[in-house]
């Protein structure tokens, strides 16, 4: 059983509740990336097994903009020093292509949402605040403010000041909404009286002149959308964390239960610096520099990769990622064990070979398709939909060499012989290239396996290892001693090429 069965199982079996709600989150502070799309891909998962449950169930996604910016990343410019405290929905967009700085890095996320066929309802935080869903959790925070600042000492032993109040105004004057405090309420008139760090003395309307603090806002929110269900770092599961805590302010001040947890382990990025130097792990941050982000990996792998590569590990497993040649078996194992990718002709040719034909090619659509049909595959060239999944691949392909592959699978191939290293070959090395060239006969198609079979063929006949004929081969044509599968790299070439190339080798 899938373990989003077994969780789903256990939902249905452990919740009052006939109808769920599955809730994620992300703040959209930076580049939404891989690691941050465990929380999504846990929460699709779910949501799907209740469903083929025949459990009615919503799945849906609150991206936190109205969230501080918390500090000047060093992906902003300086002048962002300013904006740092303010709401991210109420910040510029650095690049100015969005309306927001939230907008900014969500919508890419979004859109690799859809690529991914996850289906999500969204619900951004600052128009939650602002159309008035939080005046009621708002109210009740502040007139229970004691209660609240007891449960959060006694879960999570911080002390709390005297001033903290649940309720932090967003200031008219500076646009910070970290720095103020609150002075005194008026419940029917539904705002707050603050002093602020800038000088400022003003008023905050409960409708959208400030936000819940983050622990109380995690609660009033459960409350507010019906959450039940919520995957989230295991970081907030740990006891006295912001889970345990919103457990009993939910309980207690919102009297609502807690939503089923699901805690999960972070996604490590696993990557090798340089070549023959052991790989490094390290978590993913956005500030670290070490994240990748979504939209990015989409453009590498295609989204059913992304999401085998997470959907395959139990939550409460850590899952080292790394983008380089393991990411490249999972992409053999998913297309072994579960599906093409691609439609078509496209479907039939292996991730893997297709980075043979890719280099073959040599970033040439038209010579590509010439490739493919080489390499004994029908393409259907009038067909629109077929020729437009090839190079889709063939992009994938494309750009997981340039970014992602070790050096041990890149080659090029040589338009011109390689002088200087064909004089390095033995006589027997030759000859067994000359015989190569014989074998070739106007008109011929060999297969990738018939191909194989002829190289040891060769060498049999001119009495030396296979290995040594293999190694031949690849210098004639690519310039290094290996390379791909030779059957398949011969069998891509036009054979009157290769009739030359190795006459010439040999002479
Ligand atoms: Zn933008
Ligand atoms: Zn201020």
């Amino acid at each position: 059983m899938h373990w989003s069965s077994a969780i789903a199982k256990d939902i249905v079996e452990r919740r009052k509740e006939k109808k769920h709600v599955v809730a994620t989150g992300i703040t959209p502070s930076g580049d939404i990336h891989v690691g941050n799309l465990r929380e999504i891909i846990i929460a699709d998962a779910v949501h799907s097994a209740l469903l083929s449950m025949d459990v009615e169930a919503r799945f849906i996604y609150v991206a936190d903009t109205f969230d501080p910016l918390r500090r000047r990343y060093s992906f902003l410019p300086e002048e962002y020093e300013a904006h740092v405290g303010k709401p991210l929905s109420e910040i510029p967009d650095p690049d100015g292509c969005h309306s927001s700085y939230a907008d900014h890095f969500l919508q890419p996320f979004l859109d690799s949402l859809a690529d991914l066929g996850v289906k999500i309802e969204i619900f951004k935080a600052d128009e939650m605040y602002k159309s008035g869903m939080y005046v009621d959790v708002i109210k009740k925070a502040i007139s229970r403010r004691e209660e609240l600042s007891r449960i959060i000492e006694e879960v999570s032993g911080r002390k709390v000041t005297a001033e903290w109040t649940p309720f932090n105004p967003l200031c008219d004057a500076c646009g910070r909404i970290t720095s103020a405090i609150v002075k005194g309420y008026d419940m029917d008139k539904q705002e707050a009286y603050y002093e602020c760090e800038c000088g400022n003395k003003g008023v905050a309307s409960f409708k959208d002149g400030g936000k819940l603090a983050w622990r109380v806002d995690w609660a009033a929110r459960w409350k507010i959308l019906g959450v039940t269900i919520e995957p989230f770092g295991k970081d907030h599961a740990s006891p006295g964390g912001s889970y345990d805590t919103g457990k009993r302010i939910s309980a207690e001040i919102y009297n609502y239960e807690a939503p089923y947890p699901i805690p999960f382990e972070h996604i490590l990025l696993k990557r090798k610096k340089r070549e023959g130097t052991k790989a490094k792990v390290t978590a993913m941050s956005s500030s670290l520099g070490t994240n990748i982000p979504v939209h990015e990996m989409l453009e590498t792998i295609p989204p059913e990769i992304l999401k085998h590569v997470i959907s395959r590990v139990r939550p409460d497993k850590h899952i080292e990622f790394d983008p380089g040649l393991p990411l490249l078996h999972l992409i053999d194992e998913y297309e072994r064990e579960i599906g093409e990718i691609g439609s078509g002709v496209t479907g039939k040719i292996p991730f893997r070979h297709f980075i043979t034909l890719g280099q073959i090619a040599r970033g040439d659509f038209s010579e590509l398709l010439e490739v493919i049909k080489r390499s004994g595959y029908e393409v259907r060239e009038e067909n629109e939909e077929e020729i437009k999944e090839v190079s889709k691949k063939a992009r994938y392909v494309e750009n997981w060499l340039r970014k992602y592959a070790p050096p041990s699978l890149k080659f090029e191939l040589q338009l011109a012989l390689p002088a200087e290293e064909i004089k390095r070959l033995s006589d027997a090395q030759k000859e067994a290239l000359m015989l190569m060239a014989q074998e070739i006969k106007e008109g011929m198609s060999l297969s990738a396996a018939d191909w194989h079979d002829k190289i040891y063929e060769v060498a049999s006949a001119t009495n030396i290892d296979a290995k040594d004929v293999f190694k031949a081969i690849y210098i004639a044509l690519l310039k290094q001693p290996s390379g791909p599968r030779a059957g398949w790299l011969l069998a891509s070439l036009d054979t009157e090429f290769l009739k030359e190339r190795f006459g010439a080798a040999a002479e």
